[in-house]
């Protein structure tokens, strides 16, 4: 899976280590790698080898891998006033702990061993990986299920047996093709998510299991999206196997392409371990990633309220980078300089060096609003597998919009991870809005509270259930960048013109992958 990921925060980390020398005696001064005499224009500047732009999980996670195993003197500058980036997580004095932004991650080996490494293993909370993830689905031929939620198997093929989601033809229309009976791809055309899983698979499986994924993971449209830069894993399944395009066959060689891959690379046994299927998270939330990383950088290597401005490139190849402290400006030389800014920031503060990054101003991100609400566990109502002391047993439920509830899926983070609720209390975060509602952007919060509550209601809760206790909402007007169709091609662009300026990487998540495994 690592090996699928567009490892570009990895790479970002070795070509910027490989780019500049050693730090020198004291962290401030030039390396004496560098004969070119300093410009006295920049002398009072302060210089670096590596400058880090941005405090996300991109950025936290490369500038701690500079300085501890490179030995690269880095500066981290953030415009925010915290650390951390789209990884925002809150508690309350009542005992509530929740995410604004991204909620868990899929643990790789290269996630265990920054976790090691950032002396953050105690922190670490592993959500049980045979935790169901449903999707909820009323009628049209679908088999009943307790509150309507299916559970999506997890265990082949012996979960196939109670699954009823679909209906018999369109399980053996999905049978059919996952074995290899599908028409061959279109060659005149980029595939959208929903053309590959519709040829592969079929109408109704794509209806209902795929389309709330895309639109409760990606907040996305899968008529937009491509395919083969959206889930390139997926995508490349088909041309993988020995046994035909089908998706099992590929599915087969790239288990094997797994195992060969952890008996080559195996992971440290002192790094935390985990089991597939499994989500991370820490005990106060994801956050604590970036501030572990800040710890360790300490208050000279991280400056926190100080946006970049402009990158310039000096003539002994080094960057003149202005950064703004207070509204004023401070220069700041750089041998290296990785941005890990958001697109809209990148697409202005690039593109005189990297002419392509205009182009990322084409890279539409939805918005979407998370919302956490608390509900007492007596006012569930039976839910699958649940009981009455623990109401909740599950990872979440998607909603697929043929089912016409606006929110696109909520987790079920009391029962994901633990302390994340009082004692009595369930914990929900939903996230909605979206490629498909952009509308959700034009709600006051009091609005989208009310929206929230009623769907966690209609599917979740007894009918004489009291409104939701409110314990956050955060609405994100550029949330998720999107893959659609052309993305690759921005992409290549991108590399292009990118392999022109040495020193100066692009990264974050329009480029590696939108999920925080795929970051490095
Ligand atoms: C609502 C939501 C839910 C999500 N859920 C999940 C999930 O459950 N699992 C998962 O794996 N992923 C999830 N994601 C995606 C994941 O959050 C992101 O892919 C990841 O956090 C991006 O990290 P990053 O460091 O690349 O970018 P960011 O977190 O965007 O960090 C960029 C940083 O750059 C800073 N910056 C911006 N402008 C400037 C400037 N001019 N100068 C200096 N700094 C600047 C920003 O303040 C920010 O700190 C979710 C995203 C959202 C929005």
């Amino acid at each position: 899976m690592i090996a699928q990921c567009f490892l570009v925060t990895l790479s970002l980390v070795q070509s910027a280590a490989a780019f500049v020398a050693p730090r020198a005696a004291s962290p401030f001064t030039a390396s004496s790698h560098f004969h070119s005499p300093i410009p006295q224009l920049y002398a009072a500047a302060r210089e670096v080898d590596c400058l880090v732009v941005g405090s996300g999980v991109s950025g936290s996670s490369l500038a701690f891998n500079l300085v501890k195993n490179h030995d690269v003197d880095t500066l981290m500058v953030e415009r925010n006033e915290v650390v951390g980036g789209n990884l925002i997580s809150k508690e309350n004095e009542e005992g509530f702990v929740w995410e604004e932004g991204p909620n868990s991650f899929q643990p790789t080996p290269y996630i265990s061993r920054l976790v090691h490494e950032l002396g953050i293993t105690k922190d670490l909370v592993l959500a049980d990986g045979s935790l169901p993830r449903f999707v909820y689905w009323q009628g049209e031929g679908a088999g009943a299920k307790l509150a309507n939620l299916h559970a999506l198997p997890t265990n082949l093929p012996g979960d196939l047996l109670d699954f009823n989601l679909l209906t018999w033809p369109g399980k053996i229309r999905a049978g059919l093709g996952a074995i290899g009976l599908i028409a061959p791809p279109p060659t005149d055309r980029e595939e959208s998510i929903r053309e590959f899983v519709t040829r592969h698979l079929g109408a109704e499986t794509f209806e209902r299991v795929i389309d709330p994924f895309v639109s409760g993971v990606y907040a996305g449209d899968p008529d937009e999206l491509a395919m083969k830069a959206a889930l390139k894993k997926i995508h490349r399944l088909e041309g993988l196997g020995d046994l035909g395009p089908g998706l099992v066959s590929g599915a087969i060689n790239r288990f094997k392409e797994i195992a060969d891959e952890k008996t080559s690379n195996p992971p440290d046994p002192a790094w935390p371990t985990y089991k597939g299927g499994q989500l991370g998270s820490f005990r106060k939330g994801l956050q604590t990633l970036a501030l572990a990383a800040e710890e360790y950088l300490g208050p000279e290597r991280v400056m926190k309220n100080t946006p970049i401005d402009k990158v310039e490139k000096l003539p002994d190849g080094r960057f003149k980078v202005t950064v703004l402290k207070d509204d004023k400006p401070i220069e700041i030389i750089a041998k290296s300089v990785c941005l890990t800014s958001p697109t809209r920031v990148t697409c202005k503060v690039a593109a005189d060096l990297v002419p392509a990054a205009t182009r990322l101003a084409e890279v539409y991100s939805p918005p979407v609003a998370s919302v956490t609400m608390a509900y007492k566990k007596e006012w569930f109502k039976e839910l699958p597998g649940g009981t009455s002391r623990e109401p909740l047993r599950g990872f979440g439920h998607l909603l697929p919009r043929k089912m016409g509830v606006r929110s696109l899926g909520t987790i079920w983070s009391s029962s994901l991870f633990p302390g994340r609720a009082p004692e009595g209390w369930e914990l929900l975060l939903t996230y909605i809005g979206g490629a498909r509602d952009k509308g959700i952007a034009d709600l006051s919060e009091e609005e989208i509270y009310k929206q929230v509550d009623a769907d966690n209601h209609e599917i979740l809760l007894k009918s004489d259930a009291p409104s939701g206790k409110r314990i956050g909402i955060r609405v994100w007007q550029t949330a998720i960048p999107q893959y659609r169709k052309g993305h690759l091609e921005i992409l290549d662009a991108l590399e292009a013109d990118e392999a022109k300026v040495p020193g100066f990487y692009l990264g974050g998540n329009y480029r590696t992958g939108f999920f925080f495994c795929c970051l490095w």
